[in-house]
């Protein structure tokens, strides 16, 4: 359509797409579909040990195989399918396909290996969330200790949701704070959320050797981390000298493409196999 519209026109398909364009809709409808006809898939980011270079552990991303427009990232339909609801059945989709990654890797006899989960904030207050987890992760016999639950501070630091982290630590999940600073950092949520690890923002990362601001943020984060026993993870590490930076800072584990780009589930193996 972008086409017939001229030359000039600019296309805004995987940048700012707002939920009531035509294209939206148009999107919103395919998505249910793409749930039938299996066209999400998972690509994996490997965090690695920034001390020992040792793999600690995979980020799940979800992919989109569209029919036409090729592989739409999730910036663009994550928040399609948040709005009209569909996030919920999408995201019980990438939990049943990470489990029956997980396992195959187990059945091959490969070391495990915990993986993180992106969720939202429609799932997580979907009623009796903490349950229905439980019962996805028990279909599958999988064991919430090889799941990690990222959620973020805005989600986090609902009153009402307090019981639920509690309830899925109990389950045995590693809860993490993904995109960690961007939105409400509050210390006082922090020290009372049942919260095993914290996840540093690309923005903060991107700045070091270039804004002392955003270093003295990461190392004060880093800091009060430690002294919370929190476990840190920096994402989006892209340089040497941002490695450098936070492994002179204690920086636990590093997630970017200095290491690895997310990945298909194939490319992981041969990585477990090592
Ligand atoms: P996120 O959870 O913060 O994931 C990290 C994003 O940073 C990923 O983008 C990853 O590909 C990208 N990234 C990792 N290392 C680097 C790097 O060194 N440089 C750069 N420039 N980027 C890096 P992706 O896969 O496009 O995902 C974007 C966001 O979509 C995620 O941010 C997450 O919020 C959301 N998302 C992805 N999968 C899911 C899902 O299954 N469910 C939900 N609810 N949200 C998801
Ligand atoms: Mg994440
Ligand atoms: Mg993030
Ligand atoms: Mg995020």
């Amino acid at each position: 359509r972008a086409k017939q519209e001229g030359k000039n026109q600019y296309r805004f398909f995987d940048t700012s797409l707002s939920t009531n364009t035509e294209e939206a809709m148009e999107l919103a409808g395919q998505l249910r579909r793409a749930l039938e006809k299996d066209e999400f898939f998972i690509h994996y980011q490997p965090q690695i040990e920034a001390r020992t270079g040792k793999l600690t552990g995979l980020e799940a991303l979800i992919r989109w195989q569209h029919p036409v427009r090729g592989l739409v990232p999730p910036g663009t339909f994550i928040p399609i399918a948040e709005e009209t609801g569909l996030i919920v059945p999408i995201g019980e989709k990438v939990l049943h396909l990470v489990c029956a990654q997980s396992k195959i890797w187990q059945r091959a006899g490969l070391p495990p290996v915990r993986i993180a989960v992106n969720l939202s904030a429609r799932q997580f207050a979907q009623k009796n969330f903490a349950a229905r987890l439980g019962e996805i992760l028990e279909e599958h016999e999988m064991e919430p200790r090889y799941i990690e639950l990222e959620i973020t501070e805005n989600m986090a630091m609902k009153d009402d949701m307090q019981p639920v982290l509690q309830q899925l630590r109990d389950q045995g999940f590693t809860l993490s704070i993904d995109d960690f600073g961007t939105q409400y950092s509050s210390l006082n949520y922090l020290k009372k959320l049942p919260v095993q690890k914290i996840k540093i923002d690309r923005s903060f990362v991107t700045g070091i050797s270039r804004d002392r601001k955003d270093e003295a943020i990461i190392a004060a984060m880093l800091h009060i981390a430690d002294r919370l026993n929190l476990t840190v993870i920096a994402e989006g590490v892209e340089t040497q000298e941002q490695l450098d930076f936070l492994k002179d800072n204690n920086c636990h584990s590093i997630q970017g493409y200095i290491f690895y780009k997310p990945q298909p589930a194939e490319e992981i193996e041969d990585l477990l196999k090592e």
